[in-house]
C-alpha cells in the first residue's frame, strides 16, 4: 500500500469569526491577530454605510450603494449579509471560497446575524469568538471616548449602548468568550484558540492515510 508522506498532509482552512458589541476592543484584537498571523486572510465586507475618515475602500470595506448591494445578494455573491445600525453589511463569497480552497484561514469581523448564517452553511469550518468588555462602566467609558472623537450626540451614544446590550445577549451562540480586560492577554487568548483549532484532527486532510502508512511500516 502506498505510504502518505508527511509533506503531503494538508489542513483545511478555518473560518475564524470575531464578534462583539462596539467598544469591546474587537478591532484592536483583529488587527493584532492579522499582524501576528500573516498567513490569515481578513474577509473584507461590503457595506452601504458611509465611509468614515481614515477608512479605505477595498481595505476596511467595499463601500457600495443599496442597489449594488441588493444585486450582489440576488446574484448569490454574498456568503451572508445583515442589516446593522440601519446599514447593510455582507461578506463577498468568492474571496472566502478561494482562500479556504487553498487551505488558508479567514478572519471575519461580523455580527451575530452573520455568524448564525455562516454556522448554517459551514459549521465544521467555523470557529467563533465573542469579545466582551470587562464591565458596564468600562464599555460606557470606551463608547463615550469614541463618541467624543466623532462628535456623537447623547442620543446616539445611548443608541449604541442599547445596541451593545442586544448584541451581548448573543454571547451564548459562540464557541469561545474572551473578556477583554487587557489587550495583550486577550490577544494571547485569541491566538491560543486559533493554534488549538488548527490542530483539530477533523481539519487534517490525509491523516488516515498517513497513519496507515505508519502502521504498515511496523
Ligand atoms: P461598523 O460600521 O462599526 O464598521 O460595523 C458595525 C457592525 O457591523 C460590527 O459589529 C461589525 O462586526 C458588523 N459587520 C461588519 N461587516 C459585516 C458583514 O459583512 N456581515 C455582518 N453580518 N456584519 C458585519
Amino acid at each position: 500500500m502506498p505510504c502518505m508522506e508527511l509533506s503531503k498532509l494538508k489542513r483545511r482552512g478555518l473560518m475564524l469569526v470575531l464578534s462583539s458589541p462596539s467598544g469591546a476592543g474587537k478591532t484592536t484584537i483583529t488587527r493584532a491577530l492579522l499582524e501576528q498571523n500573516p498567513d490569515v486572510q481578513i474577509s473584507v465586507s461590503a457595506t452601504t454605510r458611509k465611509r468614515r475618515g481614515g477608512e479605505e475602500d477595498g481595505k476596511d470595506y467595499y463601500f457600495t450603494d443599496v442597489p449594488t448591494f441588493n444585486k450582489m445578494v440576488e446574484n448569490g455573491e454574498m456568503l451572508e449579509y445583515a442589516k446593522v445600525f440601519d446599514n447593510y453589511y455582507g461578506t463577498p463569497r468568492a474571496p472566502v471560497e478561494e482562500a479556504l480552497s487553498k487551505g488558508h484561514d479567514v478572519l471575519f469581523d461580523i455580527d451575530w446575524q452573520g455568524t448564525q448564517q455562516l454556522s448554517e452553511i459551514a459549521r465544521d469550518d467555523l470557529v467563533t469568538i465573542f469579545i466582551l468588555p470587562p464591565s458596564h462602566a468600562e464599555l460606557e467609558k470606551r463608547l463615550r471616548k469614541r463618541a467624543g472623537e466623532t462628535l456623537e450626540t447623547e442620543e446616539q451614544i445611548q443608541g449604541r449602548m442599547d445596541k451593545a446590550a442586544s448584541e451581548m445577549s448573543h454571547f451564548s451562540e459562540y464557541d469561545y468568550v474572551i473578556i477583554n480586560k487587557d489587550i495583550d492577554t486577550s490577544l494571547a487568548k485569541a491566538q491560543t484558540i486559533l493554534n488549538a483549532e488548527r490542530m483539530k484532527r477533523a481539519r487534517l486532510v490525509g491523516m488516515s492515510s498517513f497513519v496507515r502508512g505508519l502502521m504498515d511500516g511496523l
